[in-house]
């Protein structure tokens, strides 16, 4: 083979699962390393768990993330159609091949048949494998069976291929990320390819797809391990040439269990509506088996793919680590160019009303909070006091500072003094720090009388600059919410 031809086949039945999603970059990082093809196929053969929905989700996160496809169902290709459910005329030609060839025969146990049959291993603690009971039917006992109105399944002869192509019952590999791998396929069973309804199972219609597609590697997560072995006798029975294979560690959550919902986000959509940057997710997950060789984490996907080399990823498992995570995308929304940054954070202002703000002091509003945001939904707390005319005073502020002697005192001068200011900035700046050093004269900590001043405009004890939260909300608001904060006579 010489193109180097990768694929990433997600099945259809969720959105896009991060491990998916890892497994894709480190298809798409070995193909454009190696100048070759990244291609996109839906494996959507179980109709019950598909869903347009998800194939949208996969299609749309894919993208986000920046891992485009050289081929796949919407772009095409040479090899196509890339949607296995549109390939369903292609797979009895080739389970008719392996009919033939000896390397398959057909199977019509009932579904109770088979059951009783794992009963017995279970109940003789074996491990269940098909007992090959159908594998040498005359064409009298087939017939007599499809008269009962039987259907057929078609199953790969597991023995017949490793004698034809092993001399042992031992098949290894070489894993392009884990070195040899062997496997005793006397316990493999003889599984169904073709099941009675003319479906294609997967073991069975990823080969094919694979071969038509001419896929040069696999690169794929190692719970397909057990598969790769019952593939590569599928490819050797039809005459295909194998394929190189590579099986990365499995992503685990930081308590070592598989990666699910009770730890957190799983699936690339759910960060994003989060607030995670696709780009800060995608360089955490490719962490998760390939490490830099210059130690600096902080990579764009163009970078990484400038020093990755497969034989280097990680054979065993990856944590997930949330904290790391939310430390990455905290560093990349500071790197985050103002103007993006606006945009980016205003599906998590909805709740409130943007038009408040002029174009100039949004971009304020972001610059001044933005510090903080470790992700982008952290703003939706962060602002509340920037919008509407009065603020709601958190209870505790209210008692410990608002009701102070203190507090009125200085919410007081503030209203007399600030109904002169010109309301600038930079002339708001130096007023508070006057109004604070006349305070400090009196012996009152700055911090205090700032805290008066701030209660009473935002409701809390903290968050951003205050004299750019004055300037933002503009004069009219700054003097109604001190006023309705001062108890004294009312102006
Ligand atoms: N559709 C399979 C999955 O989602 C693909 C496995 C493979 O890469 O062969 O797990």
């Amino acid at each position: 083979m010489d193109e180097v031809r990768v694929r990433i086949a997600p099945s259809p039945s969720g959105n896009l699962h991060v491990g998916t999603a890892r497994t894709a970059l480190f298809n798409y990082l070995f193909a454009k390393r190696n100048n070759g093809k990244f291609v996109l196929r839906i494996e959507d053969t179980d109709a019950e768990r598909t869903s347009q929905e998800y194939i949208d989700n996969i299609f749309d996160s894919l993208k986000a993330l920046g891992l485009n496809w050289d081929e796949g169902p919407d772009v095409g290709g040479d090899y196509g159609p890339y949607t296995q459910s549109e390939r369903f005329d292609i797979y009895p030609k080739y389970a008719q091949i392996l009919l033939e060839k000896g390397f398959a025969y057909e199977c019509f146990c009932t579904p109770e048949e088979l059951e009783q049959e794992k009963e017995l291993a279970t109940a003789n603690k074996k491990p269940y494998v098909y007992s090959k009971k159908c594998e040498n039917l005359t064409e009298e006992e087939k017939a007599k069976l499809r008269a009962e109105g039987r259907k057929p399944a078609i199953r790969f002869n597991i023995s017949k291929a490793q004698r034809a192509f092993h001399p042992t019952s031992e098949l290894s590999f070489d894993d392009l990320v884990k070195g040899e791998l062997k496997q005793n396929t006397d316990l493999l069973g003889d599984f169904v390819i073709m099941k009675s309804n003319g479906a294609p199972t997967y073991n069975f219609a990823v080969v094919i797809d694979d071969m038509l597609m001419k896929i040069s590697h696999i690169i794929r997560g190692e719970d397909h391990i057990s598969n790769t072995f019952k593939q590569i006798l599928i490819y050797e029975a039809l005459g295909a040439e194998v394929p190189r294979f590579g099986h990365l560690g499995m992503i685990l959550a930081p308590d070592r269990s598989k990666l699910s919902k009770r730890h957190g986000a799983t699936a690339v959509s759910e960060f994003v509506e989060k607030g995670y940057l696709t780009n800060a997710l995608i360089n955490f997950v490719a962490l998760l088996g390939w490490s830099p060789s210059d130690g600096i984490e902080i990579k764009t996907v163009d970078e990484i793919a400038q020093d990755f080399r497969i034989n280097e990823l990680s054979a065993s498992n990856s944590i997930f680590e949330y904290d790391k995570l939310n430390w990455m995308n905290s560093h990349y929304i500071k790197m985050l160019d103002i103007e993006d940054l606006k945009e980016k954070l205003k599906p998590f202002l909805t709740k409130y009303d943007l038009s408040e703000l002029t174009d100039a002091e949004y971009t304020r509003m972001v610059e001044v909070t933005r510090e903080p945001l470790t992700i982008l939904s952290d703003i939706t707390d962060a602002v509340p006091y920037f919008f509407g005319e009065y603020v709601e005073i958190d209870p505790k502020a209210q008692e410990e500072i608002l009701d102070t002697d203190l507090a009125q005192d200085v919410l007081n001068s503030f209203i007399t003094q600030a109904e002169n200011w010109e309301w600038t900035e930079e002339n708001l700046h130096e007023k508070l720090e006057k109004f604070r050093a006349d305070y400090k004269e009196k012996g009152i900590k700055p911090k205090n009388t700032m805290w008066a001043i701030r209660v009473a405009i935002t409701g809390r004890t903290c968050g951003a600059d205050m004299t750019a939260i004055l300037a933002i909300i503009g004069k009219e608001k700054s003097l109604k919410r001190a006023k309705a904060a001062f108890k004294g006579a009312k102006v």
